[in-house]
């Protein structure tokens, strides 16, 4: 066959793609071993009974044509008027674009900030398609590490060293893999170095809805932010719909003209009957949200409780996502060897946080995607398990 194009080709890099533990986890399955997964940031429930409800009447009632491409405007005036009641900024339908998933909302959004061949800036840790994404548009990936001793809060002098002819930043918060949420602070810096580097800045906020501690902050609403931010949201995490591929990039008005455009030319589109439901269970409002949040928050308070009674792993602070984060140097094993051995000697499955870039070598990234009593168990062994290395 004839070449395949580079820019195709160079999406993944080769070699180890972090994914070896699920693999092998979901092998020794197959095989008849009972496995404890933490591996997947999915929920343990499905979409709500009332959100397919709304789905099925939808469909039925004959939203399975081709439905407008920047998403149907009621969806867009929604999810226009969710940002601007949780961030104050003045936000129209004009300024949403409702996309396949926050996945392909990530790749138009760096499609429009990011020239062919122009640097496009991200953090380590980082959630695991993101280099993939940006080499996926043609952009030079860059990686700028955030350190563990600093809580995982990006620093602003840090990504300065690499601003140098960039076009973007892409950030996180609430953060996968760290669970930690960026502060005032944080943000102010990054926003500040944005401004003085003519920066996008990609902001993905598909957690927003999965806080424990603290407050999230959109980069959006700081000042003279909105014109050059574009921000990542998505049904997938805050709705138990990550099968519906539903999500949405805010921005200026001609940047989601043309991220329409391109829609037009790749997805055509978001299926009427998923915005359709989108729609009901974002007028549902926060009760919904906060019941499809609530068993991330009682997961998150048994780990603290389980933590406090050891002191060979150090939690990164658990402010928001479905994850935690372990420092386990003390073990003196990297991230992928605990996790490996994790999983032969003990059944349970974790992500070693290598496959997050090298930030988070010598951590471990736990999902709290299972049953409470199951998890607090797994926890606890894994805590024994990293103490017989300490002693
Ligand atoms: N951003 C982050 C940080 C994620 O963790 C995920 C999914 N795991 C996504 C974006 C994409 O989610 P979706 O395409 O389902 O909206």
């Amino acid at each position: 066959m004839p070449i395949l194009s580079p820019t195709l080709t160079n999406i993944s890099e080769g070699g180890s793609d972090g994914w070896e533990i699920l693999t092998r986890a979901r092998e020794m399955i197959v095989a008849g071993t009972p496995v404890t997964q933490l591996t997947i940031g999915e929920h343990d429930i499905r979409t709500d009974p009332s959100i397919l409800a709304a789905m099925d009447q939808s469909a039925r009632g004959g939203h399975t044509g081709y439905a407008t491409v920047p998403g149907i405007t009621e969806l867009r005036t929604e999810v226009a008027a969710r940002v601007q009641a949780r961030t104050g900024v003045s936000t129209r339908a004009e300024n949403v674009m409702i996309t396949p998933g926050g996945q392909s909302a990530l790749f138009a959004s760096h499609l429009a900030a990011c020239p062919y061949g122009q640097k496009a800036l991200y953090l380590d840790p980082y959630y695991a398609t993101y280099p993939g994404t940006l080499r996926g548009i043609g952009a030079v990936a860059t990686a700028v590490q955030v350190h563990a001793e600093n809580g995982f809060q990006p620093k602003a002098s840090d990504i300065e060293l690499f601003a140098e002819g960039a076009a973007s930043l892409l950030i996180n918060s609430p953060n996968n893999p760290t669970g930690v949420i960026y502060t005032r602070d944080t943000l102010e810096g990054i926003a500040d170095l944005c401004k003085r580097h003519d920066l996008w800045l990609i902001s993905d906020e598909v957690y927003d809805t999965q806080v424990w501690e603290g407050e999230h902050l959109s980069p959006r609403a700081l000042p003279d932010m909105a014109e050059r931010t574009l921000v990542i949201g998505s049904m997938s995490k805050s709705h138990a719909m990550t099968g519906s591929r539903c999500g949405w990039i805010v921005g200026p008005e001609e940047a989601i003209a043309h991220i329409a455009n391109l829609a037009t030319h790749t997805t055509y589109g978001v299926a009427g009957f998923i915005q359709d439901a989108a729609l009901v269970a974002l007028r549902e409002g926060p009760e919904l949200e906060q019941k499809i949040a609530a068993p991330f928050a009682r997961r998150r308070a048994i780990t603290l409780d389980i933590l406090k009674d050891q002191n060979h792993i150090t939690l990164i602070p658990a402010d928001g996502a479905m994850y935690v984060m372990l420092d386990l140097r003390a073990t003196g094993l990297s991230g992928e060897e605990f996790a490996n051995r994790l999983l032969d000697e003990k059944h349970i499955a974790v992500m070693p946080g290598e496959s997050f870039g090298k930030a988070a070598a010598g951590h471990i990234r736990v999902a709290m995607t299972i049953d409470d009593e199951q998890y607090g168990a797994a926890l606890r062994t894994l805590c024994a398990f990293a103490a017989e290395f300490c002693e």
